[in-house]
């Protein structure tokens, strides 16, 4: 515990007078863009956080209205924890301007850019955002390797130690017993996954790409034309045709897309559809972190085993 003293009422008056008088449940106010680093920060911070997330599994990441009620939420914060690389570049400025915070405007500390942690794939050469292609600053959907979770929450612990130095001990320990366990989970996921390796597989959005360079997943087809871009009926047939020259064995869309382009073409190419929870909450066993990886590779398995 910090040396904070509680503000009983008998210490109101002196409180008027006396800087040191915080309330004793001062934990770092944090504001999470996405569900996967809310459940993160709450992994590493416990107690000694409180922790806000702006979007939930069944909300496109990439199209969030900057809503009074969450500008609100980024006033106060302490910490804004996001994707970064581009995810959220559609309504995460606006309401960082908006929120009137300094200390959470990007290149302060109470800026947090997960993706800037990780090697980020699908980087183009040159920025295009051309036809409304969402991924221009190279694929932002980096929660769907579990070791690019590692990486994130060691730079997260880090930064939480900074911001929150009276209890960086605490902060340390956390993330000590939360990397041990989740590099045997890794282990554990990466046995059960092993007969994924080299399976083929269509994506409706590209969402997977970090997912499928863990197991070694073969993506042979999109069904958006440009991530983000909503496939046409033209553009499906298109892949269908495709798909008799490089056979698929599943097709996989994310929980909070519409999943009809994805049940025309498995339904047309004969493909197992693959429903992925993508973040905390994306289904009932995704629950938090653990359970989202359990119940991906389960998913994943399911659909590989379809006759
Ligand atoms: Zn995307």
């Amino acid at each position: 515990m910090s040396r904070r003293f509680p503000c009983h009422r008998w210490a109101l008056a002196a409180a008027l007078f006396a800087a040191s008088c915080i309330p004793a449940h001062a934990a770092l106010r944090v504001f999470a863009c996405e569900p996967e680093w809310g459940a993160l920060a709450q992994e590493l911070g416990g107690k000694l956080v409180d922790v806000a997330v702006a979007t939930s599994a069944l909300q496109d990441p990439h199209q969030i209205q900057a809503k009074p009620s969450l500008i609100a939420r980024a006033r106060n914060a302490d910490l804004v924890v996001c994707t970064g690389a581009e995810l959220e570049i559609g309504w995460l400025p606006v309401l960082l301007q908006q929120s009137g915070n300094a200390r959470v405007q990007p290149g302060q500390p109470g800026n947090f850019a997960a993706a800037d942690f990780v090697r980020k794939l699908d980087v183009p050469a040159q920025l295009d955002r051309a036809q409304g292609d969402v991924h221009a600053a190279g694929n932002p959907h980096i929660q769907t390797d579990p070791r690019n979770i590692v990486l994130v929450a060691n730079a997260l612990a880090t930064r939480l130690q900074q911001l929150d130095p009276a209890n960086a001990a605490q902060f340390a320990q956390a993330h000590a017993e939360f990397a041990k366990k989740w590099e045997q989970a890794i282990t554990r996921w990466s046995a059960q996954a092993a007969p994924l390796r080299g399976t083929a597989v269509v994506s409706q959005h590209k969402a997977f790409v970090y997912l499928y360079d863990w197991l070694g997943i073969k993506e042979v087809a999109v069904l958006e034309p440009k991530p983000g871009v909503e496939p046409s009926a033209a553009h499906l047939q298109g892949v269908l045709a495709a798909l008799k020259g490089a056979p698929a064995k599943m097709v996989l869309y994310a929980a909070y897309q519409d999943p009809r382009p994805s049940e025309w073409i498995a339904k047309n190419a004969g493909l197992a559809i693959v429903k992925v929870p993508f973040t905390v909450g994306g289904s009932d066993a995704a629950k938090d972190l653990f359970g989202l990886f359990d119940d991906t590779v389960a998913r994943l398995l399911a659909g590989a085993a379809k006759p």
